[in-house]
C-alpha cells in the first residue's frame, strides 16, 4: 500500500525535527511541503521519511533528514541569499534551500547524480531557482560568487580556501571537517573580515573529493 505521504511528513517533522531543537517555522514548512519520497530511487521510497541516510547510487546517499535540517536551520536564512551547496547528490537540500533562500548554486562532483538530481527538481517544480552545476564543489563556484551561505555535503580534511574566498562578507559556512569517517560539523561566519568559527555538533559524512578534499 502506498503511504499517505503527507502524514509521514508531518511525523518526520514533528519527531525528528521538532522535538530535537529544530525551530525555524520557514524551514519547518518547507520540510512538511517537499516531496522527499521523489528525490530517493524508487526501490527506497518507503523508507523516505526514515531516521537515517539513504542509498542514491554511484557509492553516495542522501543525508539523514535531521542532519539536513540542522545544516540547513545553521545557516539563519531569511529569503534574500544566493547559497551555494557542494554535494547536490539527489538535489532534496537544494530544493530545502532553494525554498528558504532567493537563489541556490548546486555542485556535484558525479555528472550521472547531477543529471539525476536536476530530473529531481524539475519534476517536483523546485528548479525554479535551482542551478546544478557538474563539477569540483571542493573548489566552489566563482563564476556565481559571491554566496551568503555555504554548505558542504561531505567531509573535508580542512576547510577549503576557494569556499572561504567566495563567501561573502558577512556570510555563513557550514561544513563537516575531521577525519574521513568522523567530522565535527563546523559553522564559519565571516564578518568585517574577520573569521570564527565554533563546533555545531559531530557528525559522519561521506568525503568531499576534488582539489581542496581527500585526494
Ligand atoms: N545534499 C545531498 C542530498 O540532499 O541528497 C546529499 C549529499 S551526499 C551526503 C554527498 C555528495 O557530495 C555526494 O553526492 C558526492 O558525490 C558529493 N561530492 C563529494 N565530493 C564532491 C566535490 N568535490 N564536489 C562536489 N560534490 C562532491
Amino acid at each position: 500500500m502506498i503511504p499517505d505521504w503527507e502524514i509521514e511528513r508531518r511525523e518526520m517533522v514533528e519527531v525528528q525535527m521538532r522535538r530535537r531543537g529544530i525551530q525555524d517555522a520557514r524551514l519547518l514548512r518547507a520540510l512538511e511541503e517537499i516531496p522527499r519520497e521523489e528525490f530517493v530511487p524508487p526501490d527506497a521510497r518507503l523508507l523516505a521519511y526514515g531516521d537515517d541516510p539513504l542509498p542514491i547510487g554511484c557509492g553516495q546517499t542522501v543525508s539523514q533528514p535531521y542532519m539536513t535540517a540542522l545544516m540547513t536551520e545553521l545557516l539563519e536564512l531569511t529569503g534574500a541569499e544566493n547559497v551555494l551547496e557542494v554535494g547536490t547528490g539527489s538535489g532534496y537540500h537544494a530544493a530545502v534551500l532553494g525554498a528558504l533562500a532567493a537563489t541556490v548554486v548546486t555542485v556535484e562532483l558525479i555528472p550521472a547524480l547531477a543529471a539525476v538530481a536536476r530530473r529531481n527538481l524539475a519534476r517536483t517544480g523546485r528548479d525554479a531557482n535551482i542551478l546544478v552545476i557538474a563539477g569540483d564543489g571542493s573548489l566552489g563556484y566563482p563564476q556565481l560568487a559571491p554566496y551568503d551561505a555555504i554548505t558542504v555535503a561531505a567531509g573535508a580534511p580542512e576547510i577549503p580556501t576557494p569556499l572561504l574566498d567566495q563567501l561573502n562578507d558577512p556570510g555563513r559556512l557550514v561544513i563537516p571537517v575531521g577525519e574521513r569517517r568522523d567530522q565535527e560539523l563546523r559553522v564559519i561566519w565571516k564578518r568585517n573580515g574577520a573569521i570564527e568559527s565554533r563546533v555545531a555538533s559531530l557528525c559522519r559524512f561521506v568525503p568531499l573529493r576534488g582539489e581542496e578534499g581527500w585526494r
